[in-house]
């Protein structure tokens, strides 16, 4: 089961009865104030959890996960996916390194030959051929035999 929601904040002025501050506990007595998530907020009150910066300032919502209110960039980093690995097709969420190679990302642990299971180091040079990672070795042999059909570059 997952809590995630995205909640939109509404900036309203106070009608009526003083309405009391979710956040502080105290009365709000500002000339707007934030309404989300059922509750009311001060300006100040309504913070991101990750990087304490006030959310009615970021944008119109905010996002919730477990107890966290968080804001739209700190919820994707720490909670959004980058993308399928092409390897091995799962997905990687955004908090993960990740290699990438023209419009495929790989764990990084998938990133090897997918021939020989080479890794990689950085300055190594690789090969995507037919979407198939490949080290220079068998990228070559491959294209000696002539077993990879010919790719429109
Ligand atoms: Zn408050
Ligand atoms: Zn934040
Ligand atoms: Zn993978
Ligand atoms: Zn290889």
């Amino acid at each position: 089961m997952t809590t995630d929601k995205c909640v939109p904040m509404l900036s309203v002025q106070p009608k009526g009865k003083q309405k009391g501050c979710a956040g502080c506990n105290r009365k709000i007595k500002d000339r707007y104030l934030l309404k989300a998530l059922d509750k009311y907020w001060h300006e100040d009150c309504l913070k991101c959890a990750c990087c304490d910066c006030r959310l009615g300032e970021v944008g119109s919502t905010l996002y919730t996960k477990a107890n966290l209110i968080l804001c739209r960039r700190d919820y994707l980093r720490l909670f959004g996916t980058t993308g399928n690995c092409a390897a091995c097709s799962k997905l990687i969420p955004a908090f993960e390194m990740v290699m990438r190679a023209r419009d495929n990302v790989y764990h990084l642990d998938c990133f090897a030959c997918q021939l020989c299971n080479q890794r990689f180091c950085v300055g190594d040079k690789f090969f995507l051929k037919n979407n198939m990672i490949l080290c220079q070795m068998d990228y070559e042999e491959g294209q000696l035999n002539g077993s990879f059909e010919t790719q429109v570059q």
